[in-house]
């Protein structure tokens, strides 16, 4: 039996009621980070309850941005929250689907490793989500787990259970329970009925929340409302905490220590906390209210324009820069698929962010050639990369070039293609992923903004550059300043006759964290900022 199995070190399990999209994941990192900060070894996974084996085939639209880890796993965005919250690179054993536990179990099956037993949910299911944490909680102090979704789903219903197993070591095992109380503004009164009802759910699977996080809109500021849940859903007071919305994510684990909940957690399950500085956090935190900040917009022109998830680790990296640049960011995601040229002129810089399909990409494509004639400061990243190339191709050599991905049916003069040994019948990962060594050439902006002669950075592309085609490029003005130093692939591209027009084949948004900005991101918000300056009364524009 699994549950009368030792556990080494300690876990604790978030979990959510009432809805979703209350900040679970932000809630996990903030306290993953409180921990690490504290001295403790920490490491962080969530499970996600549906059937993809990886959310690498799911449409941004429908789920986020595809987050990639060093080792190239195509994960849930919420590991991207972690790594840039506990400054720490995680794997992609971080991120489970049940759709991958039922793959690994299935394939077991097929191999015939159960030896003629039927395979069942009960125990089979359930042992292998137990393996998967006590495997990530190895050699490390604490780890942190967030089951993806709200109590009362019929597909979660595996992880309670693996939840109620383990908590059998109550010494070593908590719970979490995040839920959301409403504000009815007819009555002016906070709702906690919903609230009690997803610990009530909760009970009925055997899981005994040890904390209850209340998530509001505002502070609550009336004690009866808390009376309330902790009579009704047998949590004491001092283990029930206030959550309001803050004005900025990276001001949470503040406020988680400001109300001791590390301290409380500590007390349960024995932890021994370090006393450490936190000056580094408390100097970005102060910066994050910093008045009298220089205003700058940034657009990112893309198809996934209607969910600001598809861009989330990109909007973070520049967010978090700009609390350090003291600038008072304003992003806009553009649609690429209808977009009016004349508003780019709003924008003291443009991103073309990465894609797939053709949907869209004219629009990426004008506007590239806008912010070349113009000046504009303008990176691409990835697809972007694609574009750029494509574009300075046709539109300043005319070379009448084609993208393999836009147009297949060219057969050839392909500027952007697949390399021979690519094989495209699976779409599941038969892409480039994960980190990937570039080589950077001196006297380079490249160069200049990396400080360095080799960098390693994360990848998610099927398509790359066509080396026959560098020559000419280059003898025009493009200078290809970053290669992979073992396929040759081409990395990053600039053209160094505008002030930053510079496209890079990986992803650098998957590198950021709070306490290591991403170089090429930094030098783009100041060559904004300083195109910004140059017009007066930028926010009029
Ligand atoms: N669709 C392009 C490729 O597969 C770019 C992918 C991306 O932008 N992540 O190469």
């Amino acid at each position: 039996m699994k549950n009368s199995r030792k556990i080494n070190g300690k876990i604790i399990f978030i979990t959510g009621g009432v809805l979703s999209s209350l900040g679970k994941g932000i809630f996990a990192a903030s306290l993953a980070f409180m921990f690490k900060e504290r001295g403790l070894k920490v490491n962080m996974m969530k499970f996600d309850p549906y059937l993809n084996v990886d959310p690498g085939t799911i449409s941004p639209i429908e789920h986020g941005e595809v987050f990639v880890t060093k080792d190239g796993g195509e994960t849930d965005l919420d590991i991207g929250h972690y790594e840039r919250f506990i400054n720490q690179n995680l794997s992609k054993n971080s991120s489970i689907s049940s759709g991958k536990i039922y793959r690994n179990l299935i394939e077991k099956e097929r191999r015939g490793k159960y030896l003629g037993k039927t395979v069942q949910i009960i125990p089979h299911v359930i042992n292998e989500i137990i393996d998967l944490i006590l495997n990530n909680l190895k050699n490390n102090d604490l780890l942190i787990v967030e089951i993806g979704g709200t109590v009362g789903d019929i597909e979660s219903i595996p992880y309670f259970e693996a939840i109620r197993q383990l908590q059998f070591e109550r010494e070593n095992v908590i719970n979490i329970h995040i839920g959301f109380v409403p504000f009815l503004s007819i009555n002016k009164e906070y709702k906690s009925k919903p609230f009690q009802h997803s610990i009530k759910e909760l009970h009925s699977l055997g899981v005994f929340p040890n904390f209850l996080i209340v998530r509001t809109e505002n502070k609550i500021n009336n004690q009866e409302v808390f009376n309330k849940i902790s009579i009704n859903c047998g949590v004491n007071k001092e283990y029930i905490l206030e959550l309001e919305n803050l004005p900025n994510v990276y001001q949470i684990p503040k406020k988680l220590m400001e109300e001791k909940i590390d301290q409380k957690i500590a007390k349960i399950l024995n932890l021994k906390l370090i006393n450490k500085n936190i000056e580094k956090y408390d100097l970005f935190n102060n910066l994050i209210s910093y008045q009298n900040k220089d205003k700058l917009r940034i657009a990112i022109v893309g198809k996934y324009h209607n969910l600001k998830d598809s861009y989330l680790s990109i909007i973070e990296s520049l967010k978090i820069i700009s609390i350090y640049k003291k600038i008072d960011l304003k992003i806009d995601l553009l649609d690429s698929k209808s977009l009016d040229l004349k508003k780019l002129n709003n924008y003291s810089g443009i991103i073309i962010s990465g894609g797939f399909g053709t949907d869209g990409t004219d629009g990426k494509i004008k506007t590239i050639k806008y912010a070349r004639e113009n000046n504009i400061p303008l990176l691409g990243i990835c697809f972007g990369m694609q574009l750029l190339i494509l574009e300075f191709a046709n539109n300043v050599l005319n070379l009448n070039l084609y993208h393999q991905e836009l147009n297949p049916e060219k057969k050839q003069k392909f500027i952007i293609h697949l390399l021979e040994d690519q094989d495209l019948k699976n779409f599941g990962g038969t892409m480039r992923l994960g980190e990937y060594e570039c080589k950077i050439f001196p006297n380079t902006i490249a160069s200049k903004i990396y400080k360095k002669d080799l960098i390693n950075q994360r990848h998610r592309h099927r398509y790359e550059f066509n080396n026959q085609y560098k020559n000419i490029l280059e003898k025009n003005g493009l200078v290809f300043s970053g290669i992979n130093p073992q396929t040759n692939l081409v990395e990053i591209v600039e053209y160094p006759k505008n002030d930053f027009f510079i496209a890079v084949q990986f992803h650098p948004e998957f590198n950021t964290k709070i306490f290591k900005l991403d170089p090429l991101f930094e030098s783009f918000i100041e060559a904004s900022n300083n195109y910004g300056k140059k017009w007066k009364n930028n926010q009029e524009r």
